[in-house]
């Protein structure tokens, strides 16, 4: 077992967010995302857990909570310029209340840089902010959806502070190891190279299937791994990656 694991349970005290204790699960993973990702009986359950186990108030499923608990855990003191990337699901009146937030969005047709809505215009790769303006930044479920998904992270690096954090969630199946669903083509484009696979209906596609190489291989800039419950369900859990300070 790696030495960045780190074991919690999430939901002792109530949601992390709401403190409501009253919890209910429903199934989110479909027949088809579970053939073309393969997901055993099992694997298919704990993800389900982590989607569809939501707090009855505030609505946050398992894997947002989990994120909430490792954010709070690890925030660098009072009032933390916040970078939220790509609009996790109920997440963002948690993180308004933890510091000062700049939200965005991705919009490949609209100009980078461009304010839509409250939020601006981001490509994750291609990040318009200078570097080393935030102390905190968040993502989730978004690097297996990206080609370059270490540019991404390393964008997302250069603009934090020295010291500052980004803490993430990725699906990732620690008994496998990755593998591409698409691939860039002859003329640049993704393109598939497994049968396409979803998240939702209107998401963008899969391009990555992480195993547990993803966390060897960025041992380098993982500070800890936080697991909710590991022994129950090792698919809840929160990376966090350090910019050296
Ligand atoms: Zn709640």
């Amino acid at each position: 077992m790696s030495r960045t694991h780190r074991f919690c349970r999430i939901d002792r005290k109530g949601c992390v967010h709401c403190g409501c204790r009253r919890f209910e699960q429903e199934a989110v993973i479909d027949d088809r995302l579970a053939a073309t990702w393969e997901l055993s009986p099992r694997e298919r359950r704990w993800f389900d857990r982590r989607e569809g186990h939501r707090c009855r108030d505030c609505g946050m499923s398992r894997r947002v909570r989990m994120l909430l608990w490792t954010l709070r855990r690890v925030c660098p003191g009072p009032d933390p310029e916040i970078l939220h990337l790509n609009e996790t699901n109920a997440l963002g009146p948690a993180l308004e209340r933890m510091g000062r937030v700049t939200q965005t969005v991705h919009r490949p047709d609209r100009p980078p840089g461009a304010r839509i809505g409250a939020a601006w215009n981001q490509d994750m790769t291609r990040l318009s902010f200078a570097e080393g303006r935030f102390d905190l930044a968040v993502h989730s479920e978004t690097l297996e959806h990206l080609a370059d998904y270490g540019r991404a992270l390393a964008e997302v690096r250069r603009v934090l502070k020295p010291g500052g954090l980004q803490v993430y969630t990725v699906p990732l199946l620690h008994a496998r190891t990755t593998r591409r669903r698409m691939r860039p083509g002859a003329s640049g484009r993704l393109e598939p190279c497994l049968p396409p696979s979803h998240h939702g209906d209107a998401e963008f596609p899969v391009v990555w299937e992480f195993g547990g190489d993803f966390i060897r291989r960025r041992a380098a800039s993982i500070q800890a791994v936080y697991f909710d419950n590991y022994w129950r369900n090792r698919t809840v859990f929160a990376v966090v990656e350090a910019k050296a300070g």
